[in-house]
């Protein structure tokens, strides 16, 4: 039995969050992943153009600057209903590599996009796919209005749109982040068959070892509420076939998945308040060890496989040199506490087999 690992794991899809709050996450993630995309949904306003990106390198200095080795960061510039493609030049010139797009799946996101047939819109990615950059899509059909909306499909129902993007944009690399059903998998393993390099699916472990069932056990610790608002994501948590396949995918070895842990901090004020806000909190010292416990019975090849998904995959996508930088992580009983940093964390109160060492 093997009861020591070292492999290299790489952050594809990160919320760092802003000032206090960057600290906190930045500082636990900047220690393990070697390579790290920072999401731009900053509040009020997210980062959205030259002058933005460079505020944003500017918190991330202060809040690691002193930790050794530095991850590699892979810095994004949101596109807004309101982006001109200015915005997306000053941003590549301030280091934006990837492009990030939210489908407006809450009529309340101002920010999303609603209309992907916008001329506008696709001026704006034809900048970033002249620029050599990529772009990352939270792919949910867009809603103005709640009425007849359906959440555990709205993925699946992206999927025409998504087909569209793809083929006007050719030489745009897409990253589809947190894949939650097959008929996405698949997409992106058939668009990956006939355009190699250019599309990669980001599977998150929510997604692998949830389902909605968990969202509705009330096991938390909420004072009044239905559900456990602490598992509340989006695309929400699916039903048990949709996890297994996102699990088959994750483990399976296929070079076009990645992992986007897509860990979002929020506050327990925020999290049991009226309007619970979508992300849970996945930590690198429960992330890693629970990618473990994933792979150990996916059979032969695991290690192999897992540092493929966990970094390679992703390298290879992004044009990175392979890194060196590895974790250790050892076969030893612990328990998630129930609150970390003034939340509660995915998989708190359970047993993990695996340790992450200190970095
Ligand atoms: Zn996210």
């Amino acid at each position: 039995m093997i009861d020591e690992i070292y492999f290299s794991v790489g952050s594809y899809h990160s919320h760092w969050r802003q000032r206090d709050q960057m600290r906190l996450v930045a500082q636990r993630e900047a220690r393990y992943y070697s390579t790290v995309v920072p999401m731009s949904n900053w509040q009020p306003v997210p980062v959205y153009n030259g002058a933005m990106v460079a505020q944003h390198w500017g918190q991330i200095g202060e809040a690691i600057g002193d930790i050794q080795p530095q991850p590699r960061i892979l810095m994004t510039v949101q596109i807004t209903p309101r982006t001109i493609p200015q915005d997306i030049i000053s941003a590549h010139e301030q280091g934006a590599r990837i492009a990030k797009v939210f489908a407006r799946y809450t009529p309340r996101m101002e920010y999303g996009i609603a209309d992907f047939s916008d001329p506008q819109f696709h001026k704006n990615l034809a900048t970033a796919e002249d620029l050599g950059m990529s772009v990352a899509i939270h792919c949910e059909l867009p809603c103005l209005d709640t009425r007849g909306y359906d959440m555990f499909s709205s993925e699946r129902d992206f999927i025409p749109i998504l087909a569209d993007l793809v083929g006007a944009h050719p030489g745009l690399p897409v990253s589809v982040e947190h894949i939650s059903n097959p008929e996405m998998l698949d997409f992106v393993r058939e668009t990956a068959q006939d355009c190699p390099g250019m599309i990669i699916g980001g599977l998150t472990l929510h997604h692998a070892t949830m389902t909605s069932g968990d969202f509705w056990d009330k096991k938390n610790r909420e004072k009044s509420g239905l559900t456990n608002s602490y598992f509340y994501c989006r695309p929400v948590l699916q039903t048990n076939s949709n996890r297994v396949a996102v699990l088959e995918a994750m483990v399976s070895g296929e070079e076009c998945f990645d992992f986007g842990p897509d860990s979002a901090y929020h506050s327990a004020e925020a999290k049991e308040g009226e309007n619970p806000p979508a992300g849970i909190y996945f930590p690198p010292e429960i992330a890693i060890p629970t990618l473990v416990e994933v792979f150990e019975h996916s059979g032969d090849g695991w290690q192999e496989r897992m540092e493929k998904f966990a970094c390679r995959n992703g390298e290879k996508f992004y044009g990175l040199t392979p890194t060196d930088r590895r974790v250790r992580v050892v076969r030893e009983d612990w328990q998630v506490p129930p609150e970390m940093d003034g939340t509660r964390p995915a998989r708190a109160e359970r047993t993990l087999h695996w340790r992450l060492a200190a970095a």
